[in-house]
């Protein structure tokens, strides 16, 4: 039996458009989620959309439409999104959906009962925009929100309240024994620091407005957005129905999360499940910012990136390509316009599309367009490719395995110009003028094409299309579906004498910059 690999991104909230921040979080997921595919693991990857919350109903009564209107259309240009930028996901949870509103309020129901959530009196700095209750010492230096800096105000409510303090202990020690469960490390450290404070019961309803899902028996409450959207992860795979899904799949492996919200994953999230009698996910991980030329991204300022633009200006694998490339996962990364050219013009169009077709070329004009057979050739040249490439593919699982994505990218890339460099060392348009060396030009354009297809595999899961159109190009379809082809194929397949390509097409124009 295959193993199973559950990914989630968060579900992101539809007050707008997707900005290239989504982008890049989505992109980490599908990649990681292409990647277990092809080692072979048996995948769930989710994503969706965290649909309720008084600021969706504000925007939704100033639009004068109702807020499942207003979602509809918000969360239709997600899914188009997702779809443009090749996201591979096995599901899209709305929490609007029933099948979500009826795991809610199961857990809440399931909670209640067993004495850990009560019914009080909450007071408290409310935060509209990020729907946050704050304390005092919470504050930012002006008195303000700490996440948006905007004003808070004093609200009080009747309310329900979730019993998380029961369950610091048990988290904190979760947290210590299991130095995986929240990566990178210095988030891990940050989450200790904020449990060792002590954690207060958590306001798990609101009365205000009514865009949510119930709460059980008492409807004038809606279930607070936090408690709510988290449980998402768990309504996805069929939790009430008992069904085969949430054996398989929970807990999951990773919850790839921005890190504004590792602490709500980190720390809310394990007390539900703790409180449910829940196993607890393997791993929480924050990935970092994306500023926009070197500027914090914002409607204020106006830089805010669109994504679907970008995808029609450069095709889809060009950006999932530039942000995997360009950012270390964790950590905070630059995305400007310039950088994403130079990338494309460099890495793509240069690098890898030359590779390909220099290649594909001298086969059509030296050979025919044959793989032709060789023997007795083994020069040094040819053994320093063949080792470089092992050690090449050795590198690059190990760094697919670790999620250092962009490292892997780094070492793919190494071995395109490793191969570049090889057509320069083996001449084979010199090769090709000598009768008496024409086993060496075919052990040469052999080993090109072998690098082509070696490199084709490995990039599939970040350049879904490009790895197609290669693999295509280099007539490998009649050896193996492309849908079907594994990560042991890397080295398991060979391409064989006698073998036909196709003809080359170019994967990547370059763009022309205008000076300025
Ligand atoms: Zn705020």
């Amino acid at each position: 039996m295959k193993q199973p690999f559950y990914i989630t991104t968060p579900i992101y909230y539809p007050s707008a458009k997707l900005h290239i921040g989504h982008a890049y979080c989505t992109t980490l997921a599908d990649t990681i989620a292409r990647f277990k595919r092809l080692a072979g693991y048996d995948v769930f990857f989710l994503t969706g959309s965290d649909e309720h919350g008084q600021k969706i109903q504000r925007i939704a009564e100033s639009q004068g439409v109702t807020p499942l209107e207003y979602v509809d259309g918000i969360v239709a240009m997600f899914k188009e999104l997702w779809k443009r930028l090749e996201i591979s996901n096995d599901d899209f949870l709305r929490t609007s959906e029933e099948r979500h509103h009826l795991t809610c309020q199961e857990f809440f129901r399931r909670i209640r009962d067993k004495g850990d959530i009560y019914k009080g009196e909450y007071v408290g700095l409310y935060c509209t925009p990020c729907e946050s209750y704050w304390t005092e010492h919470q504050l930012d230096e002006n008195g303000n929100c700490p996440d948006c800096h905007r004003p808070v105000e004093k609200v009080s409510e009747e309310a329900y309240f979730f019993k998380m303090s029961k369950y610091a202990d048990r988290v904190l020690e979760y947290i210590k024994s299991n130095p995986e469960f929240i990566q990178p490390t210095s988030r891990r450290n940050e989450m200790i620091a904020f449990i060792e404070q002590g954690l207060e019961d958590l306001c798990i309803s609101r009365t205000t407005f009514n865009w949510g899902i119930p709460v059980p028996d008492d409807p004038k409450h809606v279930i607070y957005v936090w408690f709510d959207a988290l449980i998402n992860y768990i309504t996805a795979l069929g939790f009430l129905n008992h069904d085969e899904k949430f054996e398989k799949f929970w807990p999951a492996d990773i919850h790839l999360v921005g890190k504004e919200i590792v602490r709500f994953h980190s720390i809310i999230w394990p007390c539900i499940l703790l409180a449910m009698d829940l196993p607890l996910p393997k791993q929480i991980y924050g990935h970092g910012w994306l500023v926009i030329e070197g500027d914090k991204m914002s409607k204020s300022k106006g830089n805010v990136v669109d994504p679907m633009l970008l995808i029609d200006e450069f095709g889809a694998d060009a950006i999932r390509y530039f942000l995997l490339r360009e950012i270390n996962l964790g950590q905070d990364g630059n995305f400007s316009r310039d950088a994403l050219i130079s990338r494309i013009n460099s890495d793509l169009a240069n690098d890898l599309g030359n590779l390909l077709h220099r290649t594909l070329n001298m086969i059509n004009k030296f050979q025919k367009g044959i793989v032709e057979e060789f023997s007795g050739v083994n020069r040094d040249v040819d053994q320093s490719l063949e080792s470089d490439k092992l050690e090449t593919i050795r590198k690059y699982r190990a760094e697919m395995e670790s999620m250092k994505l962009s490292d892997a990218m780094k070492t793919i890339w190494s071995f395109v110009s490793r191969s570049n460099k090889y057509i320069d060392e083996t001449a084979p348009w010199k090769l090709a003028k000598n009768p008496d060396q024409k086993s060496e030009l075919a052990a040469t354009l052999y080993n090109l094409v072998e690098s082509l297809r070696v490199i084709s595999i490995m990039i599939s899961p970040a350049m879904p299309l490009t790895s197609r159109k290669i693999w295509k190009q280099l007539g490998l379809d009649s050896t193996k579906n492309f849908d079907e082809v594994q990560l042991d194929d890397i080295e398991n397949l060979r391409i064989e004498f006698g073998h036909r390509i196709e003809k080359p097409e170019q994967l990547f124009p370059r763009i022309e910059v205008e000076k300025s």
